[in-house]
């Protein structure tokens, strides 16, 4: 479903992507690791071109770009980036819901007025998706009435009401206290039992391991080592063996 292929990136004269590759296949989870500063946010961020990759491809199901082809005509490109865009759903370290709307509110945002649905079936979508992260009742509720945990799982909620073909998720718990981590990632859990197309950023190792059906351990910008969930139980390249003996 996900094709990367040759991504670069520099910011400033720091090459932050060298030359990164990977594919996720449809209904599959793909979870990046790797050390601080390794580039897996870059990675993330590039799939919807909230960061502007210098070259390589980025391609979600039917669409498409090649940053390597630069683009004659800036409209065309433009388009082929909504395109994209459309196709993958972001879920941020901090939800960034909009603080003077309701739950509700927030879910039903973007399905009408970007992807122009009915408020009615919008509505419907909502409700069902809050029941699936455990928020059924409380539709009428404002994100600071909400725990870090529930705004998190509003926040994931609001991705899916998108429907996207794919779910991005940056370290969706590293903004939470600790004691609410487990209930987020229990709701990621589902939705990879479920089929969604998932690629995470975390931290959470133990959790990598449930989830995971691709692992992907970033270093210096390359795809140092990839493989099945056994990339962590083990790791055949020594920076992988030196991260997990770190964080495990
Ligand atoms: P972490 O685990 O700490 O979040 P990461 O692997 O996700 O790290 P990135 O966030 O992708 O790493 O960042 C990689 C490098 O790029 C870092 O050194 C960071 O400081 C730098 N960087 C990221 N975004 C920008 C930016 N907009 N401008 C300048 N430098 C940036």
């Amino acid at each position: 479903l996900i094709e990367v292929r040759g991504l670069r990136k520099a910011f400033g004269d720091r090459e932050v992507l060298r030359d990164v590759g990977f594919t996720v296949g449809a209904g599959t989870s793909t979870v990046l690791l790797g050390p601080s500063g390794s580039g897996k946010t870059t990675v993330l961020r590039s799939l919807n071109v909230l960061e502007t990759p210098d070259a390589g491809l980025v391609r979600i199901s039917d669409a498409a770009v090649d940053f390597d082809v630069l683009p004659a005509d800036r409209a065309l490109r433009r388009r082929e980036i909504r395109e994209l865009r459309a196709r993958s759903g972001m879920v941020f370290q901090s939800h960034h819901l909009f603080p003077h709307k309701t739950v509700l509110g927030n879910l039903v945002e973007g399905p009408v007025q970007v992807q122009g649905r009915s408020r009615e079936e919008a509505v419907d979508a909502a409700r069902a998706l809050l029941e699936q992260v455990g928020l059924a009742g409380r539709e009428d509720a404002y994100p600071a009435q909400l725990s870090g945990g529930q705004q998190q799982r509003v926040g994931i909620a609001r991705a899916l009401a998108l429907r996207p073909e794919v779910v991005l998720l940056d370290e969706p718990t590293s903004a939470l206290d600790p004691e609410l981590v487990g209930e987020v990632l229990a709701v990621i859990r589902d939705l990879a039992e479920q089929g969604w197309t998932m690629v995470i950023v975390t931290h959470e190792v133990r959790f990598a391991r449930d989830v995971a059906d691709q692992v992907l351990f970033l270093d210096e910008g390359v795809v140092a080592e990839s493989g099945g969930a056994e990339v962590l139980t083990d790791p055949q390249h020594e920076r992988t063996r030196q991260f997990l003996g770190r964080v495990l």
